[in-house]
């Protein structure tokens, strides 16, 4: 006996350990002791985990339920995911040490997820169209692509697997989930509501372990059609390799280092707030974190003054506590990539407005103080490195043409933020730049109905929104011939 939690894995509706016994902990961030024990699935559980879907895709039940059927079982399952929001709130805080004010909200959240696209599931229809030859009739049926493999990290584990399995599903999809190794057990507790929603067994299944093997495995599989991942973009170019294989179809949600403009005439107070929500909210491990402050020259001094006093208040402690404001790391290397890149900005010429340490008063837990770097130049590697913490780094701007030059100067475009009071300038801004998200005089917010993606290192494809579910399906064609008269000889061209 460990008096570890011990989690199985979810292979054909039935929970499994690995063929091979083999587990892995997960360790809580807060205390740096591991709590669960999760099973390193084999290159076998996998390939059951993509045959029992790929099962419920070919002769069913998934096949054969109606639009109207699946919209069903997403709102049912939608409605116990709200009802144990407090739960998988407390689960995902314990194995992210993401404060659990937000992820039991997250969790709540996310059943509007399961909802907007268990509205779409009988909305998702082909077309007609005017055909330019006489006796035809012509339409689409839009149809799901089969086996998707959903890949997701260990920040906001819940609301990436939301964020997937929902349009997967509602499109006629099954689906093979991997977790982060670095945080399973929320999307563990998740799968136990499958079977509670009625979804047969096979349609969803999940897998844990480390990117190689299971990770490998699962998105090289040749009875996988579509690849749905979110993580780091080193690995989704090892996705996109393994992809080519068997030329599934991939979407890839990748990181960030999002720009913050904040002009002059802004509501210097509110612009305030959306920075530090931007940067410090989550612990700065959001991939639209906004870890790039550009403030116009004129109001800089006042602007950065006002956020140093606010950093210095935020309350760091333990993410279960409710007056926490903000939690630790995820894990140790993230805590070590972070004092690294710090040390390299102070090197290179930064100067440090606060933070830039681990708390004194934590005894224990990956934890590291909100910091903000003044950095004279846009060419220092912070600058452009994503550090996936509580880091903001700090730049004057004279004028909109430079701050467009300064945002844009990166290799990732996900998010942005603007805060400014000229409705002209906010958009001429959001037009030239580069990201595709742009919050105005607001940040962090998303939505089951509006896009979320990126470009460049940041990604392909939109997850959310209508036209998400449709990139889990594709168009057949079908032609009929309404003539009377019998096909004519087919050497003589008309
Ligand atoms: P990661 O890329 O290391 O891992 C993500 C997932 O991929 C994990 O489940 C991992 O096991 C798996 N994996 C690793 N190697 C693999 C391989 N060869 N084949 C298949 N799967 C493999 O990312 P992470 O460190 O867990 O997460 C942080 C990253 O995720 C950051 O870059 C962050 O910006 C990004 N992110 C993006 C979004 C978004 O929506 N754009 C949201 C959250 C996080």
């Amino acid at each position: 006996m460990t008096g570890l939690k011990r989690y199985q894995m979810l292979i054909d509706g039935k929970w499994v350990d690995a063929q091979d016994g083999s587990t892995f902990e997960s360790v809580n961030p807060a205390t740096e002791q591991p709590w669960a024990e999760i099973p390193s699935a084999t290159a076998d559980d996998v390939d059951n985990a993509v045959r029992a879907a790929h099962r419920a895709f070919t002769e069913g039940p998934w096949s054969k339920t109606t639009a109207s059927e699946r919209g069903k079982y997403l709102r049912k399952l939608g409605d116990l995911l709200g009802e144990q929001s407090e739960h998988l709130g407390r689960t995902e805080t314990i194995d992210t040490g993401k404060m659990f004010k937000e992820t039991r909200w997250q969790a709540k959240y996310i059943a509007d997820f399961f909802h907007y696209n268990a509205g779409l599931a009988d909305k998702i229809h082909g077309d007609t169209f005017p055909i330019d030859k006489p006796d035809l009739c012509v339409f689409t049926n839009r149809e799901p692509l089969g086996v998707v493999a959903a890949v997701v990290p260990w920040n906001s584990q819940l609301f990436l697997t939301a964020v997937k399995v929902g349009p997967a599903l509602a499109a006629g999809n099954t689906v093979v989930l991997k977790a982060s190794e670095h945080a399973s057990a929320p999307m563990l507790e998740f799968g136990k509501l499958i079977a509670e929603a009625g979804i047969p067994d096979g349609v969803v299944n999940i897998v844990t372990g480390f990117g190689d093997p299971c990770g490998r495995i699962l998105t090289s599989h040749p009875l996988v059609n579509r690849i749905s991942f979110t993580g780091g973009p080193g690995t989704a170019r090892n996705i996109m390799h393994n992809a080519a294989e068997n030329f599934a179809e991939v979407s890839l949600e990748l990181g960030g280092k999002s720009p913050v403009m904040v002009f002059e005439d802004a509501d210097l107070e509110s612009a305030s707030n959306g920075v530090v929500a931007g940067i410090f909210g989550a612990t700065g491990q959001s991939c639209v974190a906004g870890s790039r402050l550009y403030v116009q020259e004129k109001v800089a001094d006042g602007f950065i003054d006002g956020l140093v006093e606010k950093a210095s208040k935020i309350q760091i402690g333990d993410p279960l506590e409710e007056d926490t404001q903000m939690g630790p790391l995820a894990t140790r290397a993230q805590l070590d990539h972070i004092e690294t890149q710090v040390a390299k900005a102070l090197d290179e010429g930064a100067t440090l407005r606060h933070g830039g340490a681990r708390p004194k008063e934590m005894n224990a837990g990956w934890y590291y103080q909100p910091t903000i770097l003044d950095c004279p130049r846009q060419d220092l590697a912070i600058v452009d490195t994503e550090l996936f913490g509580p880091v903001l780094s700090v730049q004057r701007f004279r004028d909109e043409d430079e701050v467009i030059k300064l945002a844009n100067d990166t290799k990732y475009g996900l998010a942005s933020g603007i805060f400014t009071r000229d409705i002209g300038r906010a958009m001429r801004v959001s037009k030239a730049v580069r990201a595709g998200i742009v919050w105005i005089n607001t940040y962090r917010v998303v939505s089951p109905i509006a896009e979320f993606g990126g470009f460049g290192d940041s990604g392909t494809g939109r997850e959310s929104g209508f036209q998400a579910i449709f990139d889990y399906t594709r168009p057949k064609t079908i032609w009929i011939n309404t003539s009377a008269e019998p096909m004519g000889n087919p050497f003589v061209m008309r």
